[in-house]
């Protein structure tokens, strides 16, 4: 499969945002957007007036880069999102948030996505008792997901669940730390995701 394989931080730095894409490194001094806060490259610095396509461009680019995925497989959760009752943005965003990928980092056992994906794709994770090895499958209210038995000694889960208390576990989401499973209390509302992000561009975009 396709992956970036550039500088991760250049990302961040592209999109004016802290988008903790690497872990325990963004919340430290070394964070390379602390340092050099404007976009990489020769014009990095020059100031333009951005074009509404721009604006709406960034904002895609900037919800896509958070959760680490490439543009088709993005473009396809914007069109199951387009299909699914209510509004088209929030579908979205809730989409995005039921990958396994990302409730594994929510629920604090790895210290981003990146690594989240990692620990799923090398089978370290269960879901309602069953090894579930994809990144991108969809976990429903109700759902529990575990670490399994044989991986509680990894030291990145460790040290990750280490460090939960200065990211916090959601409140739609029940961490049980000393038994290494979480479960999904409900889906999150638009209200309770705190990201800066604006997803109604995204639409925008997308249904030009
Ligand atoms: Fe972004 Fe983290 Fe790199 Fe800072 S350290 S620029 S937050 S990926």
């Amino acid at each position: 499969m396709a992956r970036y394989r550039e500088s991760v931080c250049r990302l961040c730095r592209r999109e004016g945002l802290k988008l903790f894409l690497k872990g325990d490194r963004c919340y430290s001094e070394k964070c390379a957007f602390e340092r050099r806060e404007y976009a990489p490259g020769d014009h990095g610095q020059m100031r333009r007036k951005p074009t509404d396509y721009c604006v709406q461009l960034r904002a895609k680019q900037k919800l896509r880069r958070m959760y680490g995925l490439l543009e088709k497989q993005f473009h396809g959760y914007y069109e199951k999102a387009d299909r699914i009752k209510g509004i088209t943005g929030t579908n979205l965003l809730i989409l995005l948030e039921r990958r396994l990928d990302n409730m594994v980092f929510r629920m604090g056992f790895a210290n981003s996505r990146t690594e989240a994906r990692q620990l799923v794709r090398h089978n370290h994770f269960s879901v309602n008792g069953k090894k579930v090895n994809i990144p991108s499958y969809l976990v429903k209210v109700g759902d529990e997901i575990a670490v399994r038995e044989g991986s509680r000694k990894i030291a990145r889960i460790a040290e990750a669940l280490e460090s939960v208390a200065r990211r916090g576990v959601p409140q739609w989401l029940v961490l049980d730390k000393d038994n290494f499973k979480g479960a999904v209390r409900l889906l999150p509302t638009r209200d309770e995701l705190t990201m800066p992000v604006q997803e109604q561009l995204v639409v925008e975009l997308y249904s030009k």
